[in-house]
């Protein structure tokens, strides 16, 4: 049997691809196939030259994070627990919040909130519309501390500030689409960008290709928002 994806096909009695010339490096079944961290496949594929590049990405993230955990001596998700709630208070998040919002377990995130209160960064509080819920709140030494750890990416910041405003908005549309597909297919689980919005829609204006139904505007895609403290789910 052969299946083709209309980059190439793949005979499954033979286990071949045959790439389709011109348009791709072969289909889908012989890409999955393969390691993105094989470099004989890399040196063929885009799609996986593309993943190892975000990988990499991600490694100056960890750096820049464990840099902080050895000055404040912070793992690096509690030093991201108390950056989320200096800049999402109104949110009054509980550890089950965080856990999703940091795609780890209920108990991985429990055991960084214990060790947040315990070392005078956090406090538990009821929230006052409903008793038996509690809130995390920062402690003034939280706030404090959370400012300075706040600034651990803009280094990161410093790499694509000098690229034209015009690949910005490439690179910008670009992992907004990839984050999308991966919160569809569950592997990213933090939702407050526009294209999940109850109120993202289109709009006439060429310049201006999407609209934002609450605050009745056209969004260019440099407006496009990834973390909007207006957003609401598609019901
Ligand atoms: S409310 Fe925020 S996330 Fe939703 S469409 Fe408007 S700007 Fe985007």
């Amino acid at each position: 049997m052969k299946t083709d994806n209309g980059y190439g096909s793949f005979d499954h009695q033979l286990n071949e691809c045959t790439p389709k010339p011109g348009v791709g490096s072969g289909c889908y079944d012989h890409q999955r196939m393969k390691s993105v961290f094989d470099p004989d496949y890399q040196n063929q594929s885009i799609d996986a030259r593309i993943v190892v590049a975000m990988e990499r990405l991600s490694e100056a993230f960890r750096t820049r994070l464990w840099d902080e955990n050895k000055k404040h001596n912070l793992s690096p998700l509690q030093i991201q627990i108390i950056i989320f709630l200096l800049y999402h208070p109104e949110q009054g998040a509980g550890v089950k919040q965080l856990a999703g919002e940091f795609n780890v377990a209920k108990p991985t995130a429990s055991d960084a909130v214990k060790t947040l209160i315990r070392k005078g960064y956090l406090t538990e509080e009821p929230v006052a519309t409903d008793g038996r819920r509690k809130m995390l709140k920062l402690t003034p030494k939280g706030e404090k501390t959370a400012h300075q750890v706040s600034f651990f990416a803009n280094r990161i910041q410093d790499e694509i500030s000098p690229l034209e405003s015009g690949q910005k908005k490439i690179l910008l549309e670009s992992l907004l689409g990839i984050i999308y597909n991966l919160q569809q297919s569950g592997i990213i689980s933090t939702d407050r960008m526009c294209y999940r919005c109850r109120f993202f829609g289109r709009s006439d204006d060429p310049d201006k290709p999407h609209y934002c139904h609450l605050l009745e505007t056209p969004l260019a895609v440099a407006d496009l928002r990834i973390d909007c403290p207006e957003f609401e789910p598609v019901p």
